[in-house]
């Protein structure tokens, strides 16, 4: 058995989450309760125990990079510059619907005119290096039903992502998720090059908690059983009020920007949150999954 190597502690408020954020060691991952929702870190890891449905975001937390990072380099020198103008525009704006949709929508204009072939996308997909623990976390959500010479799964873990379906479905497949994705849909040509997208199946920060009151009612989903996890205070209407909301906060930022874009607003869904954890990895949710009384006892 793996020995548990993070810590867990209870916040009474956000003043206090400061606190121990500030005094972390940046070595070693940080799982901080909110105390105004799970009145004990036991009552919290026991939630995370008996979710049986997983939503979570993508970029930057179940990976630790980006897909449109990705796409940036696959555009050419000069269409990413001005796509990476587009995208400083964007993180200015008021992130409404209609800016939220220019960026998504320009940037995969910018890879049409590049000539972007399925081939290229989907390998930068499959190179994208999952975070420590979340395959072990998204699998402890999939539910075989053995007996059947096929195994039947039911879908229990959803990704909801302001990216591209196929670029999910495709890092998902080939590290043998099975999870259903929401994102943005691509359209190629006979010859799988892109020609463009479906507007209408745009996910980005205004409307993921439509998407996320779809999948509930679609799929059957119990709020009160969803764990949901996410990398940035802009994902906040993927927490219902019910779900246990956790958020993650890597230590390490390859660039301050995206650190501050992670912590502004934090404040705000504090009362939100269930839990945010401060690390890189999501193996301790994993281990709250397979192990919870042991992780309870670290609390105690
Ligand atoms: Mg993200």
């Amino acid at each position: 058995m793996r020995s548990i190597d993070f810590d867990i502690s209870l916040a009474k408020g956000y003043v206090d989450f400061e606190a121990l954020y500030t005094g972390s060691n940046t070595d070693r991952p940080l799982v901080v309760v909110n105390a105004t929702r799970a009145n004990c870190v036991s009552a919290f890891v026991k939630k995370v125990f008996h979710c049986c449905w997983l939503m979570a975001d993508f970029d930057g937390t179940l990976t630790m990079g980006s897909q449109w990072d990705d796409a940036r380099n696959l555009m050419g020198p000069e269409r990413a510059e001005v796509d990476r103008v587009a995208l400083k525009r964007w993180t200015e704006s008021d992130r409404s619907f209609q800016s939220e949709c220019e960026f998504i929508f320009g940037t995969v204009d910018l890879l049409c005119e590049s000539g972007l072939t399925q081939g290229q996308l989907f390998a930068v997909a499959r190179a994208q290096r999952p975070r420590p623990g979340a395959l072990e976390l998204l699998h402890s959500f999939e539910l075989s039903v053995d007996g059947s010479e096929y195994p039947d799964h039911i879908v229990r873990s959803f990704i909801v992502s302001y990216g591209m379906d196929c670029y999910i479905c495709e890092w998902a497949s080939h590290n043998g998720v099975f999870a259903k994705v929401l994102a943005l849909k691509l359209r190629w040509d006979k010859d799988s090059k892109l020609i463009g997208y479906y507007a209408d199946t745009v996910v980005v920060g205004t409307n993921k908690g439509n998407k996320a009151k779809e999948v509930h009612e679609r799929f059957g989903v119990i709020p009160s059983l969803q764990l949901v996890l996410a990398d940035a205070p802009s994902d906040k209407d993927l927490f219902h009020d019910k779900s246990v909301n956790v958020l993650i906060l890597p230590h390490t930022e390859v660039e301050e920007a995206i650190s501050k874009f992670r912590r502004k607003g934090l404040p705000d869904v504090w009362n939100l949150v269930d839990a945010i954890l401060v690390g890189d990895s999501l193996e301790p949710l994993y281990e709250m999954r397979r192990n919870h009384t042991a992780v309870a006892k670290l609390g105690q």
